[in-house]
């Protein structure tokens, strides 16, 4: 699950630069040049931060970003507007309306990556290729291996991607919709059931030590990843 930031930009110069420098640093860009077609691409997979400029076609910032926040599924997506410089005003409105962070063009690629990886890490500490590990029951996404008590483990693509996202939103029920959507987007079209499949496969491929007991069905809402 590589990491995904949305750059909604009109100057397409910029855009593109803003693009390669995430690129280049091992996330994966996606793009948009108006208002419109960035509120478009920010429900099909949820991006994990978006890099907003201030004046767009269509809308500004602001919009932009009292729209996200106002929606349960997007409320928690990391904003960081692109401003001018000397623009206060619109810095100060911004973290009104919920964005997180501002960069003031121009800006170094050094600068833009630092904010990134700061914000990042404030709003998910395991949102970057960190290894995660419970009860001895690790998954490295960079290797995309995962172990057992130092005993490496086999699964499928779709298992291991069921997994990560667990282990980095432990605690927290989730239902069969809302796991297709997180791990399979909201465009494929997969069953409920097909969630079930998936996880009971999940449980076989880590039950060598008894992790399988951390995947926990809670009745009537979904699945939970719990190492209480
Ligand atoms: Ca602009």
């Amino acid at each position: 699950m590589s990491t995904r930031i949305l750059v909604v930009e009109d100057e397409a110069p910029i855009r593109e630069m803003l693009g390669f420098i995430v690129e280049q640093h091992g996330f994966e860009a996606i793009e948009a040049e108006d208002y419109e077609s960035g509120l478009e691409k920010v429900v099909d997979p949820l991006p994990d931060l978006i890099l907003l400029d201030w004046m767009l076609p269509g809308g500004n910032g602001i919009q932009f970003a009292k729209k996200l926040k106002s929606n349960e599924f997007t409320r928690n997506i990391p904003v960081i507007m692109l401003t001018a410089r000397g623009e206060e005003d619109d810095k100060i409105k911004g973290l009104e309306v919920g964005a997180d962070d501002y960069i003031t063009k121009p800006f170094s690629p050094k600068e833009l990556m630092a904010r990134i990886k700061a914000v990042l890490r404030r709003v998910s500490p395991t949102s970057l290729d960190d290894e995660v590990e419970f009860n001895g029951l690790k998954l490295d996404p960079v290797s995309h291996r995962v172990s057992a008590n130092e005993e490496s483990l086999d699964m499928g693509p779709t298992e291991f991607k069921l997994l990560h996202f667990f282990m980095t939103h432990p605690e927290r029920v989730y239902s069969r919709e809302r796991l297709l959507d997180y791990v399979w987007g909201t465009n494929v079209y997969v069953e409920d059931r097909t969630v079930d499949v998936h996880i009971r496969r999940l449980r076989k491929a880590i039950s060598l030590h008894g992790h399988d007991k951390l995947i926990q069905t809670v009745r009537g809402s979904g699945y939970r990843f719990s190492v209480k």
